[in-house]
């Protein structure tokens, strides 16, 4: 099955956005259980905040192609096993899961918005291009953020365990 390139790269966008959608998602519910990690806690909700921005620069680039959406199929859903990882997990190490499964997410963004510069270079579609290369570098610094702090986070997580366990919390 082939498609033209435009409907090709308005196809891509509308991936890129319901994979913005999904992130809000699981970036709030992760937000809400890092009460004991105010770092990681603020660092979050910045991000969220950004991907917020990033669906609505992407619905203006959907818009400014003016192609019909009838034809686009729905990927909500799409990225659910991810997004449980992130955002819906409830062992007592979700901390450290959650990182983990951001950092890994943040990269499945990057890898997405490289592939969609260089869709939109080819078409000369260069304001597109310039919003995915702004989002990209909002994802690349979310991704070396969690690739700093992943240290941090797992020890700071061990050593709360620690004290629960020496203060008979579990
Ligand atoms: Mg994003
Ligand atoms: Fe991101």
């Amino acid at each position: 099955m082939s498609s033209d390139p435009m409907q090709q790269l308005h196809s891509w966008l509308k991936d890129a956005h319901a994979m913005e959608e999904q992130a809000e998602q699981m970036l709030t519910a992760q937000a809400k259980r890092l009460e004991h990690y105010p770092k990681l806690q603020a660092r979050i909700t910045q991000h969220i905040d950004e991907t917020k921005s990033q669906a609505a620069r992407l619905e203006e680039c959907l818009e400014s192609m003016n192609t019909s959406t009838s034809t686009m199929k729905d990927l909500g859903g799409k990225f659910a096993a991810m997004g449980q990882a992130i955002g819906g997990s409830m062992a007592p190490d979700e901390v450290v899961k959650g990182s983990v499964a951001s950092y890994a997410f943040e990269h499945f963004e990057i890898a997405n918005y490289r592939a969609l510069i260089a869709a939109a270079d080819q078409l000369g579609e260069i304001r597109i291009k310039e919003v995915c290369e702004s989002i990209l570098q909002e994802e690349l610094a979310m991704a070396k953020w969690l690739e700093d702090n992943l240290d941090d986070v797992t020890r700071a997580f061990l050593a709360r365990s620690e004290s629960d366990e020496l203060s008979g919390k579990r």
